[in-house]
């Protein structure tokens, strides 16, 4: 149930952290002027990542995508807030390439090489680099630069790629952009921002801002500079000793993650055969399946196969879960696994997931998104969602109307659907609820299960009751 098709309208919710309050003492950072809309951004963004993907080899690992995508995601709950987008849709990936680089895209889409996982010292290092990508996407430098009118170079090591981008077939619409080149080379006063800020995420996520600055130490020292990330990202002259010295104003959340986890993920990448580099990359002209522009993730840890709709029942024991960037809190059987299908998440069980004619489907389990509207009227807002889910579902019928009820103390409206599901033929039930972000946006879970399966029926319930908004 659920092509993901008729989601990719939908944008995750970024929710807004509370950040510790500033020292007088951290150096300030501020937007540039930009005469491109945040909507641009993300457009960039998405058209540069889709093109990316066709260039560089995406590491088809799950382990290890996942482990440095809770990373970016603790990273992205750690920007301070009025510098978060909540139309930016952050993700990561992994390119199976040796050089110590790694890039994002505006709107969020970022790509970390397998060579800089090698080379951290640490996860904090990691991070730091993360971090500091971020904090470009955060301030909008692409578009900044744009403004500027300055002419962007183009990075050494993919320079033959880069230019395939600017000329290659189906990208007209980036072509004629105004700033067609996605792979920027800042300024050192755009450098020293991404520093700053990447400190002050840093230490809202749980890391030592420290480990930034130890990074650049790590790339230098393995030979980070031509072609790799210091020849894309300018060395400001005391950018070591400027990291420390803001580090000292920064207080360093706990960090929820498993220390231990990075050095599992290395010894699985010592695994390996050796990475190309990205000028063998490029040399070999190779292109590569493009998945959706956003999001992606179904390409990357969906079974290939059709879900077969055998499941066990729900544990009775349950698991808290923290989705969209901390924003959504969720307590769901400990036999489910999480799945992230672009702007939604899913919960499922072994068995209800898979593709079917290349869409993702699911026979059980519950999802998580938010749908971007500008109905303010709850029942209004619900109905365009409706309207939205049956042009990629055509068997989709609403039965009946809407019963009011509560999600998170909130007044919400829960309404019964029916599908046919795709993969299996058989008839399925669909619960909707939905309610109101603070933002005005649509929040909704759904709930599906085969119509004949009344095994379901209490953990949505449970589930449903789990939810804890902190919009
Ligand atoms: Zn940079």
């Amino acid at each position: 149930m659920f092509k993901r098709q008729a989601l990719i309208a939908w944008v995750a919710l970024v929710a807004i952290t509370v950040m510790p309050f500033s020292a007088l003492a951290q150096t300030p950072v501020k937007y540039h002027s930009n005469k491109y809309s945040v909507q641009d951004d993300i457009k960039l963004g998405r058209q540069a990542a889709q093109e990316a993907e066709s260039q560089f080899p995406l590491l088809r690992d799950e382990n290890v995508r996942g482990y440095v995508e809770d990373v970016g995601r603790r990273l992205v709950a750690g920007i301070p807030s009025e510098f978060q987008h909540p139309e930016f849709q952050y993700y990561f990936k992994v390119v199976n390439a040796r050089d110590i680089n790694a890039f994002a895209l505006p709107g969020g889409p970022m790509y970390v090489n397998r060579g800089m996982i090698e080379a951290a010292r640490s996860e904090g290092e990691m991070a730091g680099v993360m971090a500091h990508e971020i904090s470009h996407v955060a301030l909008r430098h692409g578009t900044a630069q744009a403004t500027k009118g300055q002419k962007y170079s183009i990075l050494g090591g993919i320079a033959g790629i880069a230019g395939t981008i600017l000329g290659g077939p189906g990208v007209g619409q980036l072509a004629q952009a105004p700033f067609a080149v996605y792979l920027l080379k800042f300024s050192r006063e755009y450098e020293t921002e991404a520093d700053i800020l990447g400190a002050r995420i840093m230490a809202n996520a749980g890391y030592d801002p420290r480990d930034l600055a130890n990074m650049f130490q790590t790339i230098e020292r393995q030979g980070g500079g031509g072609g790799g990330f210091l020849s894309d990202h300018p060395s400001p002259s005391d950018r070591y000793a400027r990291i420390n010295r803001e580090a000292q104003y920064l207080r360093v959340s706990p960090n929820s993650g498993d220390s231990r986890q990075f050095a599992r993920i290395q010894e699985r990448l010592r695994g390996y055969q050796r990475a190309p580099s990205m000028a063998e990359i490029a040399r070999s002209g190779q292109r590569y399946p493009v998945g959706e522009p956003t999001g992606n993730y179904p390409n990357e840890n969906y079974p290939n196969n059709p879900p077969s709709g055998r499941v066990a029942y729900p544990s009775s024991r349950y698991q808290n879960y923290n989705i969209f960037n901390g924003g959504v809190q969720v307590s769901v059987p400990s036999n489910w696994r999480q799945v992230n299908d672009n702007n939604s998440v899913w919960f499922v069980p072994d068995g209800a997931y898979g593709q079917y004619n290349g869409q993702a489907v699911y026979t059980h389990g519950a999802s998580f998104g938010v749908a971007q509207t500008s109905n303010r009227n709850l029942q209004s807002a619900t109905q365009e969602l409706i309207n939205g889910l049956a042009q990629g579902n055509t068997n989709l019928r609403t039965n009946g109307g809407y019963q009011r009820t509560t999600l998170s103390g909130r007044t919400a409206l829960f309404s019964t659907l029916s599908n046919v599901n795709e993969a299996t033929g058989r008839p399925e039930t669909v619960r909707l609820v939905t309610t109101q972000l603070r933002n005005g946006q649509l929040f909704y879970m759904i709930a599906v299960a085969p119509q004949n399966e009344r095994g379901f029926d209490n953990a949505f319930e449970q589930i449903l009751r789990s939810v804890r908004l902190n919009d």
